[in-house]
């Protein structure tokens, strides 16, 4: 109840202002101590300033702070706020607060600011992983006629079809292993989660993560996008132990009432 409280006032805030502040970097700052100060995490913080490099905070530099940990969504197509509260695991009450003016459903092109906490929380004592992403699974693991290639290939992962710009959310807590371009992969993240167990999240549109930080189960970390082989928006996941790829399916929650499979004799 004292967050919603909180989202109202920041919402009033909002109509005046936005729902951020510029800051300018001190000197002495990192990214560490801006994120512990403000406490917003750090790929939120990437994701509100695409310029920034981690390891070259200049002072004066202006970087832009959301008020709550949130970020910016600007849906593709006209949606109901009820699917956007999905595609952020959040209650729809929660985006209200900060948006009262959206109504139930949401033009395509309108910014929305969806707040992004402890998501997925539903799952996080059930799950060991968690869905990363809301969608259908468009194509699954195991052998396949490449979409591209035309010709039988073994698909490594999933592919979960969700638009540009979706939220990704780490399916695990772990470190960060990998966070850049890879062949075919395109931008690619890759969560080491000890025990040779590893997740990738591959055709991103944003990388908000770096190599060496530390992710929870949860946390906001990149944007689904179609870069790498791709032949539209989706996720491309993977579960691999001591690097075998696996079926992520056999990894994740059964009963989740958000993301749905693909009915197979479709
Ligand atoms: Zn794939």
């Amino acid at each position: 109840m004292r967050r919603i409280l909180a989202l109202v006032m920041i919402a009033m805030v909002g109509m005046v202002f936005s729902f951020y502040i510029n800051y300018q970097v001190q000197s002495g700052d990192t990214i560490y101590s801006i994120s512990k100060g403000f406490g917003i995490p750090i790929p939120v913080l990437l994701d509100w300033n695409p310029d920034v490099s981690i390891s070259n905070l200049k002072i004066g530099q202006k970087l832009k702070i959301p008020f709550v940990p949130g970020i910016m969504y600007k849906p593709v197509k006209t949606i109901a706020l009820s699917t956007l509260s999905k595609l952020f695991f959040v209650d729809p009450e929660e985006i209200l607060a900060v948006n009262p003016s959206i109504g139930s459903t949401i033009s395509a092109g309108k910014e929305v600011f969806v707040p992004v906490g402890k998501v997925n929380t539903s799952f996080t004592q059930l799950a060991d992983f968690i869905w990363p992403v809301y969608g259908s699974i468009s194509s699954e693991f195991g052998w396949r006629i490449h979409p591209i290639y035309n010709k039988n290939m073994f698909h490594t992962g999933i592919d979960i079809k969700a638009d540009t710009g979706t939220p990704v959310f780490a399916s695990r807590s772990g470190k960060v292993k990998y966070a850049g371009w890879k062949s075919g992969y395109g931008n690619l993240i890759i969560i080491d989660h000890g025990n040779g167990i590893e997740t990738y999240y591959a055709h991103l549109s944003k990388i908000n993560v770096y190599v060496g930080l530390y992710v929870e189960k949860g946390d906001f970390i990149a944007r689904v996008g179609s870069t790498g082989t791709s032949t539209g928006p989706n996720l491309h996941f993977e579960v691999r132990k001591n690097d075998q790829t696996n079926d992520p399916v056999a990894y994740l929650p059964r009963t989740n009432t958000y993301v749905m499979r693909r009915v197979l004799s479709e």
